[in-house]
């Protein structure tokens, strides 16, 4: 993180802790008034209640705001309360009949005004709970990321050739001396995207152990080893695994699996935006430091303090998961939870309960009214942001496990064609040009009864990969069917769109295939069609694959743009 964007940082936190500490001052005051109608015996069942939600709330968020003798000090008051609010509860109707009350207890609240006053002179003195995180990598051009892969060998000879391979497959990589480790360190430091390192298994303990002298250290990324080599017993392997390599392949390697390893290795490193987080806090200062703690470590946040705008801001903002606060100031974040399950689309969305209630038991019931986990209140920044992460991605691998083809892990038919109908809506809204793409295998039936169906599955998953590297992020690539691909190409002209895709035909057409000691060639055609020129989205996917018919009956392997002759035209 640049030094600005730490300043930036530290600023509003401190901001945030100014207001926290603003409100904390206020609230110790109107406990104090509480605290003397129990003096006199004269606090009120309603009295008791709110005196009890402002204890809650201050336990639950002092921490966080570096007083946590002040939240302890809360916590214990709130739980003397609470079993005399409960039973009064059940007991009185009527709110004015008034609540005998121990002295201690008002003891206890004046106190915590001393405890406002030391907390705030002593965190003046400290800077705020939250470390600058370090920004995850953001991978530029390629679709999420540029997988980068570095071969570091004694002797270059044997990995080249595999190198160039991979290069084939659209990985960017770099074949680099391990006898100069230095320079091996400065090459890693200037890269930008995800790496994955790649040795020989004779190389294998010489490369984790200059990942271990010069990396983990010094670079919050960490680099998986793959390991290349003819081991294949399970004591061999067994000893492979013992020294850390993240993977391995033994001889003869399996292109594609290499491949598909190696991408799944830079995805899981985090490449990817790190999840969509809707906090349901109505404890405001506390929410903001949610969200600036977890957009600071790349996630996107949004915060629902007003729970009536809950549901709606479910549909806009589409979050991977929810984190409720339990106990909302005239709402209960259970039954939130359990209103957000009454909307078909939000049963399998994980809700995450942020609470300051650690009674197991509690805790148990509210599990069992629909959350999935819990979060103790107050949570620190550090345990906060890896709670969250690991959720977010599980919660994307469940929902890629239900929209993606499991061959190649692209989108499925019906969701790819959401996705043209989102484009063109884009495309209206901010008036940028957009194309869609249908690619084809070319005479892929051949390739099947000559290579038999497992060969035809490799060659449909290669074709995947290719486009996943070679395109950018905001484009969308689906499975339309067996081996027909449909690809959104935002803000891209059809000519551009050509140049792109006929790029992606000839390096698809150099790839090479093995069978055996046999090895062929696969050819593809593709038809675009320029989304904006069509009232509909299923009529611009038809007119993609009408141009993709003409490129097929014209002669395979190339690129046909659609040519309108319907006369139709814009206004
Ligand atoms: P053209 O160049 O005209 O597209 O000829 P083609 O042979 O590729 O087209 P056709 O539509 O006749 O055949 C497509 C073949 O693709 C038939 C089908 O068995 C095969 N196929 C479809 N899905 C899969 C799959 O998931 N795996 C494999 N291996 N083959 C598949
Ligand atoms: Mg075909
Ligand atoms: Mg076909």
């Amino acid at each position: 993180m640049t030094t600005a964007a730490n300043d930036q940082l530290q600023k509003r936190l401190k901001l945030l802790q100014d207001r926290f500490v603003e409100r904390a001052q206020g609230d110790v005051e109107i406990l104090g008034n509480f605290a003397r109608q129990i003096e006199q015996q004269q606090v009120s069942r309603a009295d008791l209640v709110e005196c009890y939600q402002l204890l809650h709330r201050m336990a639950g968020s002092a921490g966080t705001f570096g007083l946590p003798e002040l939240g302890a000090a809360a916590r214990t008051i709130e739980n003397q309360l609470k079993p005399i609010v409960e039973t009064t509860a059940r007991r009185e109707k009527s709110q004015a009949v008034g609540v005998a009350l121990s002295v201690d207890v008002a003891t206890a609240i004046h106190k915590l005004a001393v405890l406002v006053q030391k907390g705030t002179d002593q965190s003046k003195a400290q800077l705020v709970d939250a470390k600058p995180h370090q920004p995850i990598d953001a991978y530029e051009g390629a679709h999420g990321m540029q997988v980068q892969v570095m071969a570091l060998a004694h002797d270059a000879g044997y990995l080249s050739g595999l190198m160039a391979d991979l290069q084939g497959y659209g990985f960017a990589g770099d074949l680099v001396s391990l006898s100069d480790p230095h320079a091996a360190v400065a090459d890693l430091k200037q890269r930008v995207g995800a790496t994955i390192l790649l040795c020989q298994d004779s190389d294998l303990r010489d490369v984790l152990s200059f990942r271990e002298a010069h990396l983990e250290k010094n670079d919050h990324r960490r680099f998986p080893v793959v390991g290349i080599g003819r081991q294949n017993t399970f004591e061999s392997l067994y000893q492979v695994a013992e020294q850390g390599a993240t993977a391995y392949f033994s001889e003869p390697l399996d292109m594609p699996a290499l491949a598909e390893r190696i991408e799944s290795l830079a995805l899981e490193r985090g490449a990817r935006p790190q999840g969509r987080v809707l906090i349901v806090d109505d404890d405001k200062e506390l929410g903001e430091r949610y969200c600036l703690v977890l957009s600071n470590a790349g996630m996107k946040t949004k915060l629902v303090s007003d729970p009536t705008k809950m549901m709606s801001a479910l549909s806009a903002f589409e979050p991977d998961i929810v984190l409720m606060d339990v106990q909302l100031r005239a709402h209960s974040g259970v039954t939130l939870a359990r209103m957000i399950r009454y909307e078909p689309r939000w049963l399998g969305l994980p809700i995450v309960y942020l609470s300051s209630e650690d009674n197991p038991e509690t805790q148990l019931d509210a599990l069992a009214k629909g959350a999935d986990e819990f979060l103790v209140k107050p949570v620190t920044d550090e345990y906060l942001i890896r709670s969250v992460r690991i959720r977010c991605y599980r919660a994307r691998q469940l929902s890629d496990l239900m929209n993606r083809d499991s061959l190649t892990g692209l989108l499925k038919h019906s969701l790819i064609k959401q996705e043209v109908e989102r484009e063109l809506a884009r495309c209206r809204r901010a008036g940028h040009l957009s194309c869609v793409v249908m690619l084809d295998l070319d005479h892929f039936k051949r390739v099947n009864d000559t290579w038999g169906h497992g060969q035809g599955d490799i060659v449909i998953r290669t074709l995947a990969h290719l486009l996943r590297n070679r395109l950018r992020e905001s484009d969308t690539i689906g499975r339309y069917g067996g081996e027909e691909f449909l690809v959104v190409l935002s803000d891209c002209s059809a000519e551009q769109a050509a140049e792109l895709i006929d790029d992606i035909r000839i390096r698809f057409s150099e790839l090479v295939f093995t069978s055996g000691d046999d090895s062929f060639h696969v050819t593809m055609s593709a038809g675009v069609a320029a989304i904006n020129d069509y009232p509909l989205a299923s009529e611009a996917i038809e007119a993609a694959d009408q141009a993709l018919y003409e490129r097929k009956q014209a002669g395979r392997n190339g690129v046909t743009v659609y040519k309108r002759q319907d006369g139709y035209q814009d206004d």
